[in-house]
């Protein structure tokens, strides 16, 4: 498998990428220059496309649906495709890592892991491709047989955050693929280079022309297009839950299209007295300042027992501040960048807000000055209360608030306490306490002495505001399926009339 070896410095000048549409790459858009956040110089340049370049997508991806190049082979030959892409990822690992660690500020080890996790998304999407199936009814009667078939849903729009720009991609397109569905995707402005990657993968893997399209360009215009289309089937957004809700309205205004929506998080992590409390601090630390906070799964609201509250942040404090937040380039580095200067100034607002509304600040809470680029350290607040507004709101950084409990149904009432739920973890070596907590939390994921752990086979997504619909594994297969019933006569019909 690709390394990086020698560790690779900063381009010497910015890339410039072309939009991919109907199997050809395309230029001659105004070019938006993309800033590594890590080091404030330009490393890409991605076309503004119109949406003259949208419609032409959708187009190509309709007739390539239509004319079943795609839908009509076999689940072994879509399998065979994104088996190909997979080794192709393999050898191309530690490009397009590069590329994700200059646009999104992460690190470049933990880039190299996404990419990982992205190879094994084609793997299992290649295993659901050849197992979909539907189902049989032999319960109708001797003159009557039930077939419920499953049919790929048609044009997919997909539009992908900044956070994840490759990972979150790659838990979604080999299972719309797999499905037999052809897609438009329309990345984050500032993290479209290795969504372009992918489609010179798909392409060399032997993907149709026109199946997968890449229309690039911001939010407010593209996107908000994309949710519009009345050619669309069905839109995957994984985003905030303002714009989730606006794609809803978008959908209900155009063709009532499908929705799969992956949103916001203000995740729990609860920690009972009993746990061991060493293994879950590094869990709480890692929770939070993963992905620089900028993760919807990222564990927020600390809700610890009363009695071990005090002894726990100090430990939760101590992980913190070793963890080794630097240049996102550096192999050694844990915390990489803040990826929009718009997400620093989110963060920083909420850092300043928890102090001003009475909580206090136990470590971090600073910027950490490396001369280029925008970072923020690991930050922890107790004496958190839940109708603060750093208790309550989606901050998307590295800030852990810590709110301490008495009674299990304290811990649960506090958990359930949000708009949200889309994921908890939960620490206690009590069998009792662990089940009647994993059934009466409403999160979509969740973790039992452990965090963010998984793999493709499992679904994401979320119970309230964190969204509909799951993605991955052979649940994210069939969101993009619908569901036919066949009804077959075997024998004379029982006349109507006379
Ligand atoms: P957005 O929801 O604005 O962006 C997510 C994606 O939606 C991007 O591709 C963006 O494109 C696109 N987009 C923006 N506006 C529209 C629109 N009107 N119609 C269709 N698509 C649109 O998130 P932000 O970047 O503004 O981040 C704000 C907050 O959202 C964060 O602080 C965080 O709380 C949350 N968030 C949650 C994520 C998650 O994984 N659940 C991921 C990202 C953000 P473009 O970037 O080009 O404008």
């Amino acid at each position: 498998m690709d390394t990086l070896r020698p560790f690779p410095t900063l381009p010497t000048t910015p890339r410039e990428f072309g939009f991919y549409v109907d199997g050809k790459w395309q230029g001659g858009r105004p070019l938006f220059d993309r800033a590594s956040p890590g080091h404030g110089v330009p490393v890409t340049r991605i076309p503004k496309c119109t949406t003259d370049d949208l419609n032409a997508a959708v187009t190509a991806a309709r007739t390539a649906f239509e004319d079943r190049r795609w839908a009509g082979l076999s689940g072994a030959a879509r399998a065979s495709v994104l088996l190909r892409a997979a080794e192709i990822l393999k050898r191309r690992r530690a490009e397009i890592a590069y590329w994700e660690t200059l646009e999104n500020g992460k690190p470049i080890s933990q880039a190299m892991g996404e990419i990982d996790h992205s190879i094994a998304c084609f793997e299992i999407g290649a295993g659901a491709a050849r197992m979909l199936h539907g189902d049989s009814y032999n319960s109708l009667g001797d003159n009557l047989f039930g077939m419920v078939l499953r049919e790929p849903i048609g044009v997919v729009g997909l539009i992908t955050p900044w956070n994840f720009p490759f990972l979150i991609l790659c838990e979604r397109v080999p299972f719309i693929l797999a499905s037999g569905c052809t897609l438009v995707v329309k990345p984050s402005e500032v993290t479209s280079a290795t969504t372009l990657l992918l489609a010179e993968v798909l392409e060399e893997a032997g993907l149709p022309a026109g199946v997968y399209n890449v229309v690039t360009g911001s939010g407010r215009t593209i996107g908000q297009a994309l949710t519009e289309h009345p050619d669309v089937d069905m839109l995957s957004f994984t985003g905030s839950t303002a714009v989730g809700r606006s794609c809803v309205h978008a959908a209900a205004d155009s063709n009532f299209k499908k929705l799969g929506l992956e949103l916001g998080g203000k995740n729990p992590i609860i920690v009972f007295a009993d746990a061991d409390l060493d293994d879950a601090a590094d869990a709480a630390a890692f929770g939070i300042s993963f992905n620089t906070g900028q993760c919807c799964v990222s564990s927020s609201r600390l809700i610890v027992e009363r009695s071990v509250a005090a002894k726990f942040e100090a430990l939760v404090a101590a992980k913190m501040a070793k963890i080794r937040v630097g240049d996102p380039l550096d192999p050694n580095t844990q915390v990489g960048a803040i990826t929009t200067t718009a997400q620093n100034d989110v963060i920083l607002g909420y850092i300043a807000k928890g102090q001003a509304e009475g909580a206090t600040l136990v470590t971090g809470g600073i910027v950490k000055d490396l001369g280029h680029g925008q970072y923020i350290e690991p930050t922890l607040f107790s004496g958190v209360t839940p109708n603060m507004s750093i208790a309550t709101d989606e901050i998307f950084g590295p800030v852990l608030c810590s709110m301490p409990f008495d009674t299990i149904e304290e811990a649960i009432a506090l958990a359930n306490d949000t708009v949200y739920g889309l994921a908890a973890s939960l620490w206690t070596k009590n069998i009792d306490k662990a089940l009647t907590v994993t059934r009466r939390v409403r999160a979509g994921r969740f973790w039992v002495n452990c965090i963010m752990a998984g793999g493709p086979e499992m679904p994401l997504g979320g119970f309230k505001q964190s969204g509909w619909g799951r993605e991955a594994g052979t649940y994210g297969v069939e969101e993009y399926t619908q569901i036919k019933s066949v009804h077959i006569e075997t024998g004379k019909r029982d006349h109507w009339i006379a």
